[in-house]
């Protein structure tokens, strides 16, 4: 790509945008911030505003906003803010934006990314729980907006680099027989049932293999995070639940794989950094410098891999059956998980709790066929309210 591209990074001071940043700063040349937005942080998101100038920069509240407007101004900078969602969607779907980096966590997501698909941008897209949440309608934007849809997600990113150049409508007319998706197995790979009762917060955040924003690494630890993952494959690739195999990989260097009908297996390796599968969004189809060291298969001696334990890791096989259930099931289930992860971080409820806070959810709702995204706004808010009461209920 020959022109400056021009970028609005959504949730700039999260992880993913913080990477996203990293990279970008790396090629002056060929990249422009046009936006950058957070939900608090104000701090941080001035010293990025300081160090980027982006034309606008976005704060969920005013009040946020409106300190930000202040020390900018004070500083004597240019950058216009705006406020809400409203704000967001603006900078998702602006003229003068070419990619969008699509990395603020959980539902909040949903309404920017679709703002980008709808326009047409190049979306990099971070935030799986959009493709969990709305898949259908979210695919269907990216196809009438003329969007294109680069997946941010280590593992997706692999298996998108390692898919033939031209995808047709199914994985059997492109010769493939299965994706398998490596999952870490996060911080209890190994512990028995009983005592994952037990566990706390502060050891469920604390992951072997990668750095990343809070409630990520607690889907890490119930393997949710995978669950989300087999649906955002579903989505992005078009296959389905019997289609993709989760393979626990502890040493997370192959991010993903793709089984072809002849038997060959190919493979996308690396270090665990997010600068990989950034870069390569970033740069596609071209490959860029992005500060990621050499992998040492030497210093790494072996690879291993186990089935996965749906017994001790019951989100994962919420996550499939609610695949299979297809309609609104995947909506209750996202946001169930929202609420429990909030809950876990707060120490309302247990870490085992989260599964049956989910399950006790998805047993409550009525799974209907997806029609528009204002039903899907209702369903969410629907599932968390029961989420809430089932809590209520367990704590009291
Ligand atoms: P994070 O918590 O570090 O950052 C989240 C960002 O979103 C922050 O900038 C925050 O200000 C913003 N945000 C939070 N709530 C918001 C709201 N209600 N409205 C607007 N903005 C809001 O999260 P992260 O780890 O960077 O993850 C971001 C997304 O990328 C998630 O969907 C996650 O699943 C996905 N992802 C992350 C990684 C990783 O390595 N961190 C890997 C793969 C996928
Ligand atoms: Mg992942």
């Amino acid at each position: 790509m020959s022109k400056l591209q021009t970028i609005t990074i959504l949730g700039a001071t999260g992880t993913i945008g913080m990477n996203t940043l990293d990279v970008v700063a790396r090629h002056p040349d060929r990249f422009r911030i046009f936006a950058l937005t957070a939900n608090g942080r104000i701090d941080a998101l001035y010293e990025l505003c300081h160090r980027y100038e982006p034309t606008y920069a976005v704060v969920l509240d005013a009040d946020g906003a409106e300190r930000l407007r202040n020390k900018l101004k004070a500083a004597g900078l240019g950058t216009e803010v705006l406020c809400g969602i409203e704000g967001l969607e603006q900078v998702a779907a602006h003229p003068e934006v070419d990619t969008v980096m699509a990395a603020i966590v959980g539902a909040a997501g949903l309404k920017p990314a679709m703002a980008a698909a709808k326009a047409g941008k190049r979306i990099l897209l971070a935030n799986k729980e959009t493709l969990v949440m709305a898949g259908s309608l979210f695919m269907q934007a990216v196809k009438t907006g003329g969007a294109t849809l680069l997946p941010i997600d280590s593992e997706h990113n692999a298996i998108f680099q390692v898919m033939p150049t031209k995808v047709t409508d199914t994985l059997a007319e492109s010769g493939i027989r299965r994706i398998l998706l490596t999952a870490s197995g996060g911080p209890f790979r190994n512990m028995d049932r009983a005592l994952l009762e037990a566990v706390t917060s502060e050891q469920a955040l604390n992951h072997p293999n990668w750095v990343m924003g809070p409630k990520i690494t607690i889907d890490s630890a119930t393997m949710m995070n995978k669950g989300l993952e087999v649906i955002e494959a579903h989505w992005l690739f078009n296959a389905t639940a019997d289609q993709i195999e989760v393979v626990v990989h502890p040493q997370s260097v192959i991010h993903s794989m793709v089984e072809y009908i002849d038997g060959s297996v190919l493979a996308q390796l690396g270090n665990p950094d997010m600068r990989t599968p950034i870069a390569y969004a970033l740069g596609f189809p071209e490959r860029l410098e992005s500060g990621v060291g050499a992998l040492d298969l030497f210093k790494i001696g072996r690879l291993d891999f186990q089935q996965p334990d749906m017994e001790r890791f019951p989100c994962l096989r919420l996550a499939y059956e609610v695949l299979r259930l297809e309609g609104t099931a995947a909506t209750v289930l996202n946001a169930a998980n929202e609420v429990a992860v909030e809950a876990f971080l707060s120490k309302k409820i247990g870490f085992m709790d989260i599964p049956a806070l989910i399950e006790a959810t998805l047993e409550q709702a009525t799974i209907s066929e997806v029609t528009s995204l204002g039903q899907l706004i209702d369903v969410d808010a629907e599932a968390r309210e029961t989420a809430r009461t089932w809590m209520l209920e367990k704590v009291c």
